[in-house]
């Protein structure tokens, strides 16, 4: 496919049918001239292709070669182009190799690789691509060689499979590598042969390179389709994994999109000017040495073994990798989280790619000896998936190249290299090209202290890694920072994403005393997340967290939470194909209270529709689902969801637990009345104590009318996340909008106002459980608004209750109110402090 701006790279002038050239060098002469009458190159380019036949070997195989200039005289090039020379009667190219097609090619940049790309799915085609040594129109290869989607027969489209699902991608980001490999694991234990059709597209479902090589973004339209006696098992289970994927994908992005619209607050040097200035990708403030990584460009020998030693050792190194890769993802996982420990499990699925493995193969088949076959299979691989021009894919090239790396380790130990074994003692600020996710992952923060990379992006594995591991890092430095002269002493500016070389005294100063502010801090906080959330005049605020399973509590209380203000059971749901029964729910319900230990429970009913879309319920499309049927409005219109949650909570009540039931997305005094009816009934049937019920306020309307939904509600907690989507009119998913998505809007901070009031008429208590609760500063002030209990996520806890602790209510109460006189978000992010 072509830009319609630029010209094409293959035209049908530049196809010349039922050609006879005398010799290769013939064949490449003529293909030449076309390339010169086209305006591609100048006329000297053809000797440059004359010579790179005497240097490398340019038959690409089934009756397909494609001479091209030296790299060195790129600049003969005037424009990319293709030209072919159709040889029916064939030309030997090399002894025994006899080329149909001879594809010239004349490249700047990359479509060397694009041309490459095609050829490649051309040749799996053997009868359309045999149809191109004979066919009498030019149209027929133009079009062949213009097509990005794999070849078919007749040029027919692509099938699908008997089994049939339509989906348009909901990943925010597009299928990266960590969902496409859970759909990779999910179609691998199924023995239905499985594909993902997109366009023209195909890609088998069980093979994750070719998964990723759709290039799938948010916004695609895809059919899954299967085949075999278990196909329609296959699809549905792949559909349930899918859409409960989506919900995770969703709020990583919303964080994602948060952390980006966060001020970039942070350090300034009162005198050096950065050096080099590339993209923030670890927050922090580091002082070393800098200490280059000399990029290891090693060479791997090519020497030929036996076709069978060369096999068995190939599969022994596999066989160990993915040994090694399984002990760094638990270990990975212990240290540092599952969701870091997920890059090695996606790397260890690239092993089982067929085409990285068959490739390999018939390099070895060729003559070449395991460990070159092996380094060349990735390398072509990578290069390819770095060609695509995705961002994601070029991410997964680096991956590729990181668990070739330890392959080719396993097959020769000598091959390994190793690049981080000669650190120095002192503690250093690597800069590096590039750094792979295993060498991020092992890196010792007591040694390297900070991270600089030239290329790379802040969503890279690496930068993910360095951020897990509390290393300062910047990315995307470019090639100016492989300049920097090794040794030199360097400030790191994670944050701002700034080098700063050679500082004077008195920058290194005010780095020291930033940097030991910081410690102390997080010291303080340490210390302090085990003791409450006292302010110094003497009040308390009670903090819980956002847990949604019982083996995630003790997680939660090591961080310093007092009880569970919001257990999003649409969870339970979202994470299986089916909905859990009544006696499933009232185990998970049990389970959870017991592992709180009479702690306080908040569980949330069903709160599904809008972002969380519940595949196996099969609910109706809505156009606009954050308007629709969702949350409290779904329940009182499906009691066979509610009533079995309802019956599952008050057994558990009954058999002890201590909990409270919340109800979602309330808007009027009805709802909470019908739903309070239905539990009181259920309540009677089961013989179980009362538990206070509660309403989330996450709609304008019910902080509005509070003291008036106060008078059938036990308690409040407030949906921020929700609450500021429904206040400001912004799509919390819209990650062009998320800047301005604040819930520190002067319109959302009076909404939570009025809902205090109005609670308080009635002598109820009021939490807040979304997003701002859990930012130290939205904390401080949710306090001085009156809110009593916030629910975050366990690793906030900390940071918020050191906030609350270092301060007290009466200077929260006029904070709150100056916040609440406020024009802008802005404005109230600036009163950040004015407490103190
Ligand atoms: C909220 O809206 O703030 C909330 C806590 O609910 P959820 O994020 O689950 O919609
Ligand atoms: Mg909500």
């Amino acid at each position: 496919m072509t830009n319609g701006s630029e010209p094409a790279l293959l035209a049908r002038e530049l196809v010349l049918l039922r050609a006879k050239p005398g010799s290769k060098e013939d064949a490449i002469r003529q293909a030449a001239q076309m390339l010169v009458a086209g305006g591609c190159v100048d006329a000297a380019y053809a000797d440059s292709m004359v010579r790179r036949e005497a240097v490398a070997n340019t038959f690409l195989g089934e009756g397909v070669a494609i001479p091209h200039g030296m790299g060195e005289d790129r600049h003969l090039v005037h424009r990319s182009g293709i030209a072919v020379l159709q040889v029916p009667g064939g030309v030997e190219w090399n002894p025994g190799q006899h080329a149909h097609l001879v594809v010239a090619i004349a490249a700047q940049s990359d479509a060397h690789i694009t041309v490459l790309r095609r050829l490649t799915r051309l040749i799996q085609d053997r009868s359309r691509l045999v149809s191109l040594f004979v066919t009498d129109r030019e149209q027929d290869i133009v079009g062949a060689l213009s097509e990005d989607t794999p070849a078919q027969a007749g040029g027919k489209p692509a099938a699908d499979l008997a089994e049939r699902y339509e989906w348009t991608v909901a990943y925010p980001a597009g299928l990266h590598a960590r969902p496409a490999t859970r759909w990779v694991e999910i179609a691998r234990s199924y023995a239905s042969r499985v594909q993902v059709r997109a366009g023209n597209q195909l890609a088998d479902a069980k093979n994750l390179v070719a998964l990723l090589g759709l290039g799938l973004r948010a916004g695609d339209s895809i059919v899954l389709s299967a085949d075999g006696h278990d196909a329609a098992a296959a699809l549905a289970r792949l559909k349930t994994v899918i859409n409960s994927l989506t919900a995770q994908e969703k709020a990583d992005a919303e964080l994602a999109a948060r952390r980006r619209a966060m001020p970039a607050q942070g350090w300034k040097a009162p005198e050096a000017q950065p050096a080099v200035v590339g993209i923030g990708a670890s927050p922090g403030l580091a002082i070393g040495t800098v200490h280059k990584l000399s990029a290891s460009e090693g060479v791997v020998p090519d020497q030929p073994v036996s076709l069978s030693d060369g096999g068995a050792l190939l599969h022994e190194a596999l066989r160990a990798t993915r040994l090694q890769l399984k002990a760094i993802e638990d270990d990975t996982g212990r240290r540092l989280g599952a969701g870091d420990a997920g890059i090695f499990r996606a790397q260890a699925e690239l092993l089982n790619d067929t085409d990285l493995i068959t490739l390999t193969c018939q390099l070895m088949v060729e003559g070449h000896g395991v460990a070159w076959a092996w380094n060349q299979a990735v390398e072509r691989m990578a290069a390819k998936l770095a060609a695509l021009g995705n961002a994601v894919l070029a991410g997964r090239a680096a991956d590729l190249r990181d668990v070739g790396r330890r392959v080719l380790g396993h097959i020769d130990p000598t091959l390994t290299g190793g690049t981080l074994e000669q650190l120095p003692d002192a503690p250093c600020i690597l800069i590096a090209t590039d750094l792979s996710p295993s060498d991020t992952a092992n890196l010792d923060p007591q040694r390297v202290v900070g991270l600089a990379t030239a290329h790379g992006g802040p969503t890279s594995h690496t930068a993910i890694l360095s951020r897990t591991l509390g290393v300062p890092a910047l990315v995307a430095g470019g090639a100016g920072l492989l300049d920097v002269a090794e040794g030199a002493t360097a400030i790191i500016d994670g944050q701002s994403g700034c080098l700063y070389l050679n500082p004077s005294a008195a920058d290194l100063d005010a780095a020291r005393a930033y940097i030991d502010e910081q410690q102390k801090a997080r010291a303080r906080e340490a210390e302090q997340r085990s003791q409450p959330a006292t302010t110094r005049d003497g009040h308390r605020v009670d903090i819980a967290a956002n847990v949604n399973l019982p083996d995630q509590v003790s997680l939660a209380l090591s961080q310093g939470a007092e009880g569970v203000g919001l257990m999003r059971t649409e969870f339970l749901f979202l994470e299986r194909g089916s909905t859990p029964s009544e006696d499933e729910q009232y185990e998970t319900y049990l389970a959870m209270a017991r592992a709180l230990d009479e702690r306080p429970l908040i569980v949330r009913a069903l709160d599904i529709g809008g972002d969380k879309q519940v595949a196996h319920l099969e609910l109706p499309h809505e156009d606009n689902p954050f308007l629709g049927v969702r949350g409290a409005r779904l329940l009182l219109r499906r009691a066979d969801l509610l009533e079995p949650q309802l019956r599952a909570l008050y057994r558990a009540a009954k058999a002890g637990a201590q909990l409270s039931i919340m109800f979602p997305m309330i808007t009027s005094v009805p709802e909470i009345v019908s739903l309070r009816e239905t539990c009181a009934r259920i309540r009677t049937e089961l013989d179980a104590p009362e538990v206070p019920l509660g309403i989330m306020i996450e709609v304008p309307a019910a902080a509005i009318q509070a003291d008036a939904l106060a008078r059938h509600a036990d308690f409040f907690s407030v949906g921020t996340n929700d609450l500021t989507q429904y206040a400001l009119a912004i799509d919390r998913q819209n990650p062009e909008l998320a800047g301005e998505a604040d819930s520190l809007h002067p319109a959302v901070l009076r909404l939570i106002r009025m809902t205090v009031e109005g609670a308080e008429r009635h002598g109820r208590w009021v939490g807040v459980c979304g997003g701002l609760a859990g930012d130290a500063y939205g904390a401080a002030l949710l306090t001085g608004l009156g809110v009593h209990e916030l629910s975050m996520t366990p690793r906030d806890i900390p940071a918020v209750k050191a906030r609350l602790r270092g301060t007290e209510l009466t200077a929260l109460r006029a904070l709150a109110q100056r916040a609440l006189d406020c024009e802008t978000a802005a404005q109230v992010r600036a009163l950040d402090g004015a407490d103190a």
